[in-house]
C-alpha cells in the first residue's frame, strides 16, 4: 500500500516535472517567425542566417526553408514555405548557411516508387476484373430439372390446360413445325401471390423434360447501368446451351416496368435487352420464356405484343372445388381423421385463400397435432389452423376484463342473431370470441358454393349482418 502510494507520488512528481520542463522550453524557446521570400534573400545576402535547412514537401517543387536569423544581441528562427526551381536549389546548396535535403533518390526511394506504381496498377486491374465479373455467375446457379409435375398442381385446371400445349411443343417441336405453326415464345402467368404460378412453370419444365432457369425480376436490378442487361443476355445464352429450356422470370413487373413511368436508365437498358433477347431467339429452338406477375398493368406494352409474351394465362384464386383438390394434394402423407369430411369443411370455409395459404394451413394443423402428441390430425386442429392462417395467432396473452369480454360476446351475438334471420346469406358455421390477430372475435360461414355475383337483396342482408354488431 505504502509502495503504491509512493509510486503514485513518484509518477505524479515526474509528470509535473516533465510538464514544467516542456513549459520552460516553450517559454524560453527561440521565437520563430514566418518570413517572405524577399526577406530570405535579403538575410542570405547579409550573411545573417545560420543553421539552415531546406526540406522538400510532398508537393513537387515546394520546399520548407528554415534557419536562425542573427540579430544584434539576439536571434530568431525564421521559416517559409516556397517554390524553388532547380537553379535556386543549387544556389542555396552552394551557400554555407543551409543544408539542402534533396528528395530521396536512393535505391530505397526507387523501391517505394515501384511499389506504389504496382499497387495502383493492381487496384486498376482489380476494378476492371470486378466490373467484368459483375452480373456473371448469379444465373449459373439457377439451372435445375424440377420434380414438380402437373399432378402436383391442383385446382387451376384451365391454366394447366393452356400451358399443356407448350409442354407438347417442347416435347415434339417437329409436329408443329410440319404444319407451319409457331408457338408462343413467352407465356405470362398473371395471378395473385401464392396461387401456384412458380409451381406451374416448374411443372411445364418437368413435364417437357426441359431445363429450368429461374430468376427473379429483381435479380436484374443493379446499381451499375448495363449489369441487368448483361445478366439478361447471359441468361438467354445459358438457356440456348441447354435446350430444351424454360426461362422463368418471377415478378417480371420489377424489371419490365412500363418505360413511360420508369425513366431509370438501368431499367431501360435491362428491358431493352430483354426485348432484344426475346426477338433474338426462335421458339423452334426449344426455349420458352415463362414470366409471372401479379401486376400486369405495370408491364411495358412492348413486352406484351405478339412475338413476346403473347400468351397470357390467368391463375386465379382457387374456387371451392380447386381448394378441395389443393388440400387433397397437400394432405398426402398426413394422417387426417375422417379426412374426406374434414377437408370438405375446410374447402368450404376458406374462400379467398390461395394454394400457398392452404398448404400453410395443413402444415400448421400438423404442427398443432404434433404439439398435442396426437397420432392423427383432427378437424379441430384443421379449423384452428384455418383461423390462425386467416385471422392470426390466438392472443392468449391479451387480457380482456369481464366487461370487455361481455361486449365482444354481445357484438358477435348481434351479428349472429341478425344472420339467422337472413334468407340469402350462407349458413353460419362458427362464432368465436377468442382474440386473434387484430380481431377480438370472428364469424365463419359455410357456403355451399363460391359466389361470383351478388344480388341487391344479398348485399342488403350482408349490411344488416354487419350493422348487427353495433
Ligand atoms: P406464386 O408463384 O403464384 O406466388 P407458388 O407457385 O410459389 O405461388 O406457390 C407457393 C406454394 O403454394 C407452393 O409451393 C405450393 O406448396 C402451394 N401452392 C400454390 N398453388 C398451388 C396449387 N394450385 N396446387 C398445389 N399447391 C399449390
Amino acid at each position: 500500500m505504502k509502495f503504491l502510494k509512493n509510486t503514485k507520488l513518484v509518477t505524479g512528481s515526474a509528470l509535473i516535472v516533465t510538464g514544467l520542463t516542456f513549459l520552460g522550453i516553450w517559454c524560453f524557446r527561440t521565437p520563430s517567425r514566418e518570413i517572405t521570400r524577399a526577406e530570405l534573400e535579403q538575410f542570405a545576402q547579409a550573411k545573417a542566417l545560420t543553421d539552415g535547412r531546406v526540406m522538400p514537401t510532398p508537393y513537387a517543387g515546394i520546399y520548407f526553408v528554415e534557419g536562425k536569423h542573427k540579430l544584434p544581441g539576439n536571434s530568431e528562427r525564421v521559416f517559409l514555405t516556397t517554390h524553388l526551381d532547380e537553379a535556386q536549389i543549387k544556389a542555396l546548396s552552394d551557400q554555407s548557411w543551409a543544408k539542402v535535403a534533396i528528395p530521396d533518390q536512393g535505391v530505397r526511394g526507387q523501391w517505394v516508387n515501384v511499389l506504389c506504381n504496382l499497387l495502383i496498377a493492381g487496384v486498376v486491374i482489380g476494378v476492371v476484373v470486378y466490373q467484368g465479373n459483375i452480373g456473371r455467375g448469379k444465373n449459373a446457379l439457377v439451372r435445375e430439372r424440377p420434380t414438380v409435375s402437373f399432378s402436383d398442381v391442383a385446382g387451376i385446371e384451365e391454366a394447366k390446360g393452356e400451358v399443356s400445349e407448350v409442354v407438347d411443343f417442347l416435347r415434339d417441336p417437329k409436329k408443329y413445325q410440319r404444319l407451319g405453326g409457331r408457338l408462343p415464345k413467352g407465356v405470362l402467368l398473371i395471378g395473385p401471390p401464392g396461387t401456384g404460378k412458380t409451381m406451374l412453370a416448374k411443372a411445364i419444365a418437368c413435364e417437357a423434360n426441359a431445363h429450368f432457369f429461374s430468376v427473379h425480376g429483381s435479380d436484374f436490378t443493379e446499381v451499375f447501368v448495363g449489369v441487368g442487361a448483361k445478366r439478361v443476355r447471359q441468361l438467354f445464352r445459358q438457356a440456348a446451351k441447354n435446350k430444351p429450356a424454360i426461362i422463368f422470370i418471377d415478378e417480371i413487373d420489377s424489371v419490365g416496368k412500363n418505360r413511360k413511368l420508369d425513366t431509370h436508365s438501368e431499367h431501360q437498358q435491362t428491358i431493352n435487352a430483354l426485348l432484344a433477347a426475346m426477338d433474338g431467339f426462335d421458339s423452334s429452338q426449344g426455349i420458352v420464356v415463362v414470366a409471372a406477375t401479379n401486376r400486369p398493368e405495370d408491364l411495358d406494352e412492348a413486352l406484351l405484343r405478339p412475338g413476346r409474351f403473347d400468351r397470357k394465362v390467368y391463375v386465379p384464386y382457387p374456387d371451392m372445388k380447386g381448394r378441395r383438390a389443393i388440400l387433397q394434394t397437400h394432405a398426402a402423407g398426413k394422417p387426417i381423421a375422417d379426412a374426406s369430411k374434414a377437408l370438405d369443411v375446410i374447402a368450404q370455409t376458406t374462400p379467398g385463400m390461395s394454394g400457398a395459404d392452404l398448404a400453410n394451413l395443413l402444415n400448421e394443423a400438423a404442427i398443432f397435432s404434433a404439439l398435442q402428441n396426437a397420432t392423427q390430425i383432427s378437424q379441430t386442429d384443421l379449423e384452428a389452423a384455418r383461423d390462425k392462417v386467416r385471422f392470426g395467432k390466438e392472443r392468449k396473452s391479451m387480457v380482456l376484463n369481464q366487461t370487455e369480454r361481455e361486449m365482444v360476446a354481445y357484438h358477435e351475438a348481434g351479428h349472429t342473431i341478425i344472420h339467422l334471420q337472413t334468407q340469402l346469406m350462407p349458413p353460419l358455421y362458427k362464432v368465436s370470441i377468442v382474440p386473434r390477430g387484430q380481431a377480438l372475435g370472428a364469424t365463419t360461414l359455410l357456403p355451399d358454393e363460391d359466389q361470383h355475383l351478388q344480388s341487391r337483396q344479398f348485399l342488403l342482408e350482408e349490411l344488416l349482418v354487419l350493422m348487427g354488431g353495433r
